[in-house]
């Protein structure tokens, strides 16, 4: 995979054995056409956003090598959290799976269905913590080093520490 691009996809879960659904996701994204899983970070736990009457989520994030342009890659991500029975009931409610793309390339996109980097990233524990694991010292198109936004956060996200992330694969 010459032209691949590396990519940084966040999963986040909180329902039906949310550890399994993203463990699964990992392997189903190593499974796309033209893509490789490299690494994914431990899984970590935080409280919903939004409303708070829903169980914690676990997140983790994937570090893939994909032939895919970023819109086939978002319909396949959108194909993944289909066959996981996601289905959107209300904004920030609980969900099966949940993938974006938080970062392609060095690219910055901004269509109709795309915003990459991902704008909830520089504010959002979940993404930062597994994201700084795998790679400190990415910039964020646009936004600085993952490490600097990681320092301006208040919030945090607990590591799972009975989960041996990358190193267990
Ligand atoms: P959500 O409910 O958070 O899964 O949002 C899904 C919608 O966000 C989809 O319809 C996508 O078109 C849109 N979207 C915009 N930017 C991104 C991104 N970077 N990754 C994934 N979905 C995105």
């Amino acid at each position: 995979m010459n032209d691949a691009a590396l990519v940084y996809v966040g999963l986040g879960s909180n329902l039906d054995d949310p550890r399994r659904q993203l463990l699964d996701a990992m392997d189903e994204l190593d499974r796309l056409p033209g893509t490789r899983l490299r690494r994914r970070s431990s899984l970590y736990r935080s409280a919903p956003m939004g409303p708070q009457d829903q169980p914690d989520f676990i997140n983790a994030v994937a570090e893939i090598e994909t032939g895919l342009q970023p819109e086939p890659l978002l319909d396949a991500l959108q194909g993944i959290e289909a066959a996981h029975g996601r289905v959107r009931e209300r904004r920030w409610g609980p969900r099966t799976l949940d993938l974006d793309i938080l970062i392609y390339k060095n690219e910055q996109i901004r269509t109709e269905r795309l915003v990459v980097p991902h704008p909830g990233l520089p504010r959002r524990a979940f993404v930062l913590y597994p994201l700084a694991e795998l790679a400190p010292g990415l910039t964020v198109p646009g936004q600085g080093r993952v490490s600097d936004l990681l320092a301006k956060l208040d919030d945090t996200a607990e590591r799972l520490e009975e989960d041996a992330g990358a190193r267990a694969r």
